[in-house]
């Protein structure tokens, strides 16, 4: 390897992840054209098999799109927890390459190299022991890797193989690559801005770079300025080791060890209309989700999850909570039960209504019990579940490995 590295940044993707997910767990959908989403004229896909991409089905496009593109296509309803389960394997597996990872969705992650030559040899056998490790992890699912010395470039490298592919740009060769590509291809640039550039008469990315930069700022502002120093091949950015340190958590030492989930669900209901009330108080949405609990013998049993979208909801922090609850073990004696909100984020992600339908009615209730909250204290509005909430606890309970567990 060259000694031109200034650093060396992995960007690893998991190829048609929902999908691939389901095709390996059901071998009847193995080589179908198939997509993750809900079979409703409102739905959107949210991943398709790479066999019915050949039909021109892509993520987000309406449902009825792909129907009318492949009347038979197989539409499979998503299973978040399962995808959570993988993706948790996942990032457990990139971090054992680095104590440097940058996940930036279930799927998807910056794993900071540099330095790590001696104990993975080149960026080529990097990436080839990143893919082995995800492999082995999830039993069968594939992540195509990019490597390179900025975020930028190891991100456009990962898709440039896919799937079950490997791209290394070493950086004096940077440029050069992405010259050629498509100025979609810019960070930041959308479907909006997109046009916007073309307009100017510039269609590679190699355009962007020549054009003069005052030129460039009068037309696109501070976003031209950007561009071009992608386009450059140059981004400061590091790799972050967590997307946010803050979180919003409440834990509840109990007067005495109670052992029933019911009970413990009880307490995790307030926490979550706490929390929730606290998450819209601030304008916040997180999009992690940790319960922990404390035994009787003091051993603190930690489980925590990645919401496929940001909430702010009470009710959804609630249910995934007691869903975590199925992957303790049963019947412990506990004596503080918490519940803490992390990664938290303030820009407005788009809601996907299909997949909680109801939300926005659940929204204006929970709009409400603040309103009431606000003016006479939290406790005025007492949820009726609260009364007397039976111990039903959701359905499949993933597995009960305990690898989290802090002693
Ligand atoms: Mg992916």
């Amino acid at each position: 390897m060259k000694s031109d590295w200034p650093r060396i940044i992995a960007h690893a993707d998991m190829d048609a992840f929902y999908a691939s997910v389901e095709q390996l767990d059901n071998p009847d959908l193995r080589d179908q054209a198939m997509v993750i989403g809900s079979n409703s004229k409102r739905g959107v896909v949210l991943t398709a098999s790479y066999q019915a991409r050949k039909f021109g089905i892509k993520s987000a496009m309406p449902m009825a799109d792909a129907l009318r593109r492949c009347p038979d296509i197989l539409v499979v309803p998503p299973r978040f927890e399962r995808y959570q389960e993988q993706s948790a394997a996942i990032m457990a597996a990139f971090a054992d390459f680095s104590p440097r990872v940058e996940a930036i969705s279930l799927d998807e992650a910056f794993i900071e190299m540099s330095g790590a030559e001696g104990l993975f040899g080149t960026p080529q056998e990097m990436a080839q022991q990143i893919k082995a490790a995800v492999f082995a992890t999830t039993g069968g699912l594939t992540a195509s890797v990019g490597i390179s010395s900025t975020k930028y470039v190891a991100k456009v490298a990962s898709d440039f193989n896919k799937p079950n592919g490997i791209c290394v740009v070493p950086p004096e060769e940077a440029v050069a690559w992405l010259d050629p590509m498509p100025v979609a291809r810019l960070w930041g640039a959308g479907p909006k801005t997109v046009p916007r550039i073309q307009r100017l008469g510039l269609y590679t990315i190699g355009d962007v770079r020549r054009a003069d930069p005052a030129w460039l700022l009068q037309k696109l502002g501070r976003s031209g300025v950007h561009f071009q120093t992608l386009a450059n091949a140059q981004d400061p950015r590091r790799v972050a080791q967590r997307r946010s340190a803050r979180s919003i958590g409440s834990d509840r030492t109990l007067m005495e060890n109670i052992t029933s989930h019911a009970d413990i669900e009880k307490h995790l209901r307030r926490s979550a209309d706490r929390i929730g009330h606290r998450l819209r108080q601030k304008g916040l949405r997180c999009r992690g989700v940790r319960v922990r609990l404390k035994t009787a013998d003091f051993k603190l049993l930690t489980r925590q999850v990645q919401l496929p979208q940001p909430t702010d909801s009470s009710d959804q922090l609630y249910e995934v909570a007691i869903k975590q609850l199925t992957r303790f073990q049963p019947a412990q004696a506990i004596r503080l039960v918490g519940l803490a909100a992390y990664e938290l984020s303030r820009e407005a992600e788009p809601q996907q209504l299909d997949l909680f339908s109801g939300r926005s009615k659940m929204q204006a209730l929970e709009a409400m019990v603040d309103r009431v909250s606000d003016k006479y204290g939290s406790g005025a509005v007492v949820r009726g579940g609260d009364l007397g909430r039976s111990g039903t606890i959701s359905e499949n309970s993933p597995n009960l490995d305990f690898i989290d567990d802090i002693p």
